[in-house]
């Protein structure tokens, strides 16, 4: 999936040229050359990176870029500056931005700038997002597929890639008892030749590095049959 880009400029030939240069570099583009309107994007859509100049019509950048960290988004932001603007750059990463780029920039830069701000901080835009695909949820745990993460209350868990299966397999068939031979089939895959016991013990270091830290019962054991993980909000 191509990360979006918001380019907040109001110098509408320099806007213009780094859109194209951004699709052509297959990212997803939108643009405002609005302080007051980028901010209002920004806040309703779940951008993975902004392009955010400073002297702006509307709000000016640094203004944009602390009232969005006041509200909590986590969005990367790397700022436009003026050449000689040495305060708003300092003022620009004390208020939350993740790099700078002056203004005039050889496109090269500011592409390999983007790179790796997307690449340190585009999780931590992600886990904004709410309706992100492939997340599923059980009171305070959260696991993301996209990003092979499980958390709780925000904390991450560590876990291996078959205890990252179980779970998901269990959290996918909420209510569902699955076998063993179902679970094995999913964890280790279909042409696994061990003993179905090894389903006993990923959920065991699931239950220890969940259950046992969090103080929940998570994963229920069905005697004779398997595993389940209930909706219900007790025990
Ligand atoms: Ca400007």
């Amino acid at each position: 999936m191509a990360a979006h880009i918001l380019i907040i400029e109001d110098e509408e030939k320099l806007a213009r040229f780094v859109e194209l240069e951004l699709v052509h570099e297959g990212y997803q583009v939108s643009r405002s050359g609005n302080g007051r309107e980028a901010l209002q994007m920004a806040e309703e859509n779940s951008y993975d990176l902004l392009l955010l100049d400073i002297m702006l019509p509307g709000l000016n950048g640094l203004e944009v870029l602390r009232r969005l960290k006041q509200e909590g988004n986590t969005v990367p932001v790397i700022l436009l500056t003026a050449r000689d603007a040495v305060m708003d750059k300092v003022a620009g990463l004390d208020g939350g931005a993740v790099d700078y780029i002056t203004k005039p920039f050889a496109i090269e830069e500011l592409l390999a700038r983007i790179r790796v701000a997307l690449k340190l901080h585009g999780s931590a835009a992600a886990a904004k997002k709410t309706a992100e695909p492939g997340n599923l949820t059980w009171r305070k745990l959260s696991l993301s597929e996209q990003r092979h993460q499980v958390t709780w209350a925000g904390e991450e868990i560590s876990l291996t890639n078959r205890e990252f299966r179980m779970l998901k397999t269990l959290l996918e068939n909420r209510d569902i008892v699955l076998s063993r031979e179902t679970l094995l089939e999913k964890v280790c895959g279909y042409d696994y030749m061990g003993e179905t016991n090894v389903v006993d013990v990923y959920v065991r270091y699931l239950r220890s590095k969940i259950d046992e830290v969090y103080g929940v019962k998570m994963i229920r054991t069905v005697r004779g049959v398997g595993y389940v993980i209930k909706e219900e909000q007790d025990g």
